[in-house]
């Protein structure tokens, strides 16, 4: 079946599935990547148009070093040209751990008898929130198993209370979601509660492997998991995040089908996801899993960067599962998002000391920096930390498009308000050292905003230094 956007103007949850297999199989079973042919996808992605799922099929079959080289250095240069060196910064917090579903690949699963469960009470979730406040977080992503107990309203009510803590200058300006799918209803219940982005990850897209990790519970149904984002557009919550498991199976397939879920979401909503997360299975407490599509760090880099020149203006999460040398290389490849001073274990953010215990947490994080040392190291790098929450909170939704597509968007918005949410953390968190780095790189970016903006930028973060917060474009 060849996908033509007339087929799916009325989406509902009975629709027809808009991955197939046969066709992205075909696509990357028959097709040849020359030199040629490779230089003219990456010349097309540079000049800003979107590519087709034949031209990602070439990408992925492209199996020659340099041409990977080449592929990793237009992934780079464009990142560079459309997002600069920003990145913003977020931080999970893991508000409930019952699950009704076996995934073999997680620690959370309903059949592991070694999982500690727990879900924060009021307070627990109070002082997590406290914690990580304290710490100059501003955006946090909840993340909950699957379980009747957090309903749409439960998870409504910690959504609320994240937005009502304040600790010291603190406070949390975007909260988005991490559970699992749920009816139109619910959905509304959530955008109510003013969340942010709302992520389902399809795990795999290959329904035949969904069904061998999924083993019971309601998410082994695969359609109701690759519809949920549908569902959440129809209640209006057009903020998602799509994603793939990687190592479930062959990578060149889940790349594909994430973009074809892209291209599905354009096609219905004119409104892509939000974000494309990539996680790459890491050890769980008593991990089920075969290593068969293992992805090695190398197919890892060259997929992150055919994801970027794919989808140019999709933001891309890159979490704390990857140790902190390859973030370092692969946020290079177009990475827009990052997780900072990364805590999974349940009621962590809050304890003093380190204690990771893999019974207590969903699989094993490789970076556990502090967000302090992360902040230290981008400035290092000459990238420029971002806690920016503006375009959710002006209605500027669809705000990746925007960035890529709107003249002149980063510095009028985007680099501004990067520049002004980290004076904010300097003047609240930083210490001596890193508090230099930032106010020289505050300097320098500015230098690239043109006179009337820089002057505006100069007269906020003034008045940051005076004691006003939450100033923002
Ligand atoms: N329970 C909800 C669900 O399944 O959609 C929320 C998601 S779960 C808490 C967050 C994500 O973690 C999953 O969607 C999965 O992609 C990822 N994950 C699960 N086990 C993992 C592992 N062993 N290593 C890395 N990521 C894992
Ligand atoms: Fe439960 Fe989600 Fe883990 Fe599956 S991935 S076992 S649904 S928490």
């Amino acid at each position: 079946m060849k996908f033509t956007p007339e087929t799916y103007k009325v989406p509902d949850r009975a629709m027809t599935s808009f991955i197939d297999e046969e066709e992205i199989w075909n696509y990357i079973t028959n097709t040849a990547a020359t030199s040629e042919k490779i230089r003219a996808i990456i010349n097309k992605s540079l000049a800003k148009q979107r590519l087709t799922l034949e031209e990602v099929a070439t990408l992925i079959n492209a199996d020659d070093p340099a041409l990977i080289d080449e592929i990793k250095e237009g992934a780079r240069q464009l990142k560079q040209q459309v997002y600069g060196n920003r990145i913003v910064l977020f931080a999970p917090l893991y508000v409930g751990n019952k699950c009704a579903n076996n995934c073999s690949y997680c620690g959370f699963r309903a059949g592991n008898q070694h999982a500690v469960r727990k879900t924060l009470n009021d307070d627990e979730l109070v002082s997590e929130i406290e914690a990580l406040e304290e710490n100059g977080q501003k955006r946090l992503i909840l993340v909950y198993g699957e379980h009747r107990t957090y309903s749409p309203e439960f998870i409504a009510a910690n959504v609320r209370t994240a937005y009502a803590v304040k600790k010291g200058n603190g406070e949390i300006r975007r909260v988005n979601i991490n559970a699992a799918p749920m009816e139109i209803e619910g959905y509304r219940v959530l955008k109510e509660a003013g969340i942010g982005t709302f992520q389902v990850f399809q795990e795999t897209y290959h329904r035949e492997a969904y069904k061998q990790y999924h083993l019971s519970g309601k998410k082994t149904d695969y359609d109701y998991r690759l519809t949920s984002l549908d569902r959440a557009q129809e209640a209006g919550l057009d903020d998602v995040g799509i994603g793939a498991l990687f190592g479930l199976y062959d990578w060149r397939f889940e790349v594909m089908a994430l973009v074809r879920h892209t291209n599905h979401l354009e096609a219905c909503y004119n409104v892509g996801p939000h974000t494309i997360s990539f996680p790459r299975i890491k050890d769980a407490s008593g991990l089920m899993s075969g290593d068969k599509y293992f992805v090695s760090d190398e197919d890892f880099a060259r997929l992150i960067a055919i994801l970027r020149l794919a989808v140019p203006y999709t933001g891309m999460i890159l979490t704390a599962r990857e140790p902190e040398t390859l973030r370092n290389e692969l946020i290079q490849y177009g990475v827009s998002q990052i997780d900072g001073g990364t805590k999974i274990e349940l009621g962590s953010y809050a304890e003093k000391e380190k204690n990771e215990n893999l019974d207590k947490g969903q699989f094993k994080i490789n970076d556990d920096r502090a967000l302090s040392e992360i902040i230290d190291e981008l400035l290092e790098q000459d990238m420029l930390p971002s806690f920016c929450t503006s375009c959710y909170r002006r209605g500027r939704t669809g705000e990746h498009f925007m960035e890529f597509s709107v003249p002149g968007f980063i510095k009028r918005f985007c680099t501004p308000n990067a520049l002004l949410t980290l004076a904010e953390y300097i003047e609240d968190y930083a210490g001596e050292k890193t508090a230099q780095k930032g106010w020289k790189a505050i300097e320098k970016n500015i230098g690239t905003l043109d006179e009337k903006m820089q002057q505006s930028v100069r007269e906020k973060i003034g008045k940051i230094r005076d004691g006003e917060r939450d100033l923002y474009y």
